[in-house]
């Protein structure tokens, strides 16, 4: 179940990349598009009369407006920092809208002015086919689009050379045939390039977000949903909650019947972590050796508290034999913490920062350690209590120690 939900979350980050690239180069795409608009413009107006003249100008006019829409697109983009599939897809789409009805207008040229002298027909030729040049990118997000976006920049030009009929218009619309098909071929092979890159990527990145004995999320993993998911219940008002769950005597487990069943045993709690992360930010990971961690965006104390519970039991349940441990089988020790993450500028609350909520999971389980361990604990973030308590148990046990340690006067 975590394995797919990682597969899932591999694929959204690649994507994401690929989007967040797009947009980053809309400002390079506005100039290129303004520049060849520009000199297309000039030239072709050497060629047109007067009333051809006003209908070049709205052309013009309505490359840079939809050039403008783009950069307006991408500014509201950047502001939204997307990270759900939902909202990816939806950036996606407007990104492919835009540039489909961009080149719709550079297309609509070829059928308003076409110029009568040839040398400007090729001009005109050339000047589209860089349009389609500079849109390769989009292949990125869409095959199907690209090769759209093709059609509509380049059919209006090439039916207009043969409904001309003469020999000469044949031979251009032949060349525009032939660059067209060799354009076709071309990002095609692109395509297939990025798509492999694509798969490869992703690939890579659930590797290395990946834990290679129990295959569920690492701590690599869990140290970046852990970032996203704070910024996401400080900036919605949330609650946030972590579990950390270390196994008991574990060592001794591992002494009495060796690494390798200790393996399998580790592969058992993590399968079983499943039942705690449910929900769509929840994230459950191998944080290390024996410790698991589990991320409860948006769940209050109460509701983790109750989760780690039931978690216990159910590995206790599981009656993995344990003879050195007192309980007779394999259990876990719980460290349960909570927080409200509010935003830094409200100033009459305090603030909390993610480190804190990390520490009293980790302060807490160590109090489950403590109390016996087979147990749940819990501290608030940012909260002293169990520092104190186990700073008093640490000089208890310092004290004890003593007396062995002083040398006896001769
Ligand atoms: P406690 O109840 O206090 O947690 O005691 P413990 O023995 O579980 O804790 P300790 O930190 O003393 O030992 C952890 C053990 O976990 C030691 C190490 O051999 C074992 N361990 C860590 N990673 C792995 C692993 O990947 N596979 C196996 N089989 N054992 C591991
Ligand atoms: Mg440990
Ligand atoms: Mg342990």
């Amino acid at each position: 179940m975590n394995f797919d939900k990682t597969q899932s979350d591999t694929f959204i980050t690649v994507r994401q990349e690929q989007v967040l690239h797009l947009y980053a180069k809309t400002g390079l795409s506005f100039w290129g598009n303004s520049m060849i608009a520009i000199i297309l413009a000039l030239v072709l107006s050497l060629q047109t009369n007067e009333e051809q003249i006003l209908y070049l100008f709205i052309w013009f006019g309505l490359i840079i407006a939809t050039s403008i829409y783009q950069l307006i697109l991408t500014t509201n983009f950047h502001q939204e920092r997307v990270t759900s599939k939902k909202r990816i897809d939806y950036w996606a789409r407007r990104y492919v809208t835009i540039s489909t009805i961009m080149n719709i207008v550079w297309g609509s040229i070829g059928i308003l002015f076409f110029p009568e002298q040839m040398l400007y027909q090729g001009f005109l030729f050339l000047s589209l086919l860089s349009v389609l040049l500079a849109s390769v990118p989009l292949l990125a997000l869409s095959r199907a689009t690209y090769y759209l976006q093709m059609s509509v920049v380049l059919l209006p030009i090439g039916l207009y050379m043969l409904w001309i009929d003469d020999k000469e218009h044949y031979i251009m619309a032949l060349a525009l045939l032939v660059a067209s098909l060799s354009l076709f071929a071309a990002s095609n092979y692109i395509y297939d390039l990025l798509f492999e890159l694509q798969t490869t990527q992703a690939e890579l990145l659930q590797q290395a977000n990946t834990d290679q004995l129990t295959r569920i999320p690492n701590r690599r993993q869990y140290e970046q949903a852990f970032k996203t998911e704070w910024r996401r219940c400080t900036r919605e008002d949330l609650p946030i909650s972590m579990l950390l769950i270390d196994v008991d005597y574990f060592k001794k487990y591992n002494d009495r019947f060796g690494h390798s069943k200790g393996d399998d045993c580790l592969i058992q709690v993590a399968s079983r972590l499943g039942n705690i992360s449910r929900r769509p930010g929840d994230l459950a990971a191998r944080h290390g050796g024996e410790e698991f961690a589990v991320l409860l965006p948006n769940t209050s104390l109460e509701n983790a508290l109750m989760l780690a519970e039931r978690f216990r039991i159910s590995i206790q349940r599981l009656g993995i034999k344990h003879p050195d441990s007192k309980y007779e089988v394999l259990t876990v020790s719980i460290g349960v913490s909570s927080c409200h993450p509010m935003q830094h500028d409200q100033s009459n609350t305090d603030v909390v920062f993610p480190a804190m909520l990390m520490n009293s999971a980790d302060n807490a389980m160590y109090l489950a350690k403590r109390q016996g361990r087979n147990c749940t604990a819990t501290q608030g973030c940012g909260e002293q209590r169990i520092a104190n308590i186990l700073h008093e148990e640490a000089l208890k046990d310092a004290n004890k120690a003593e007396p062995e340690n002083i040398p006896q006067p001769a």
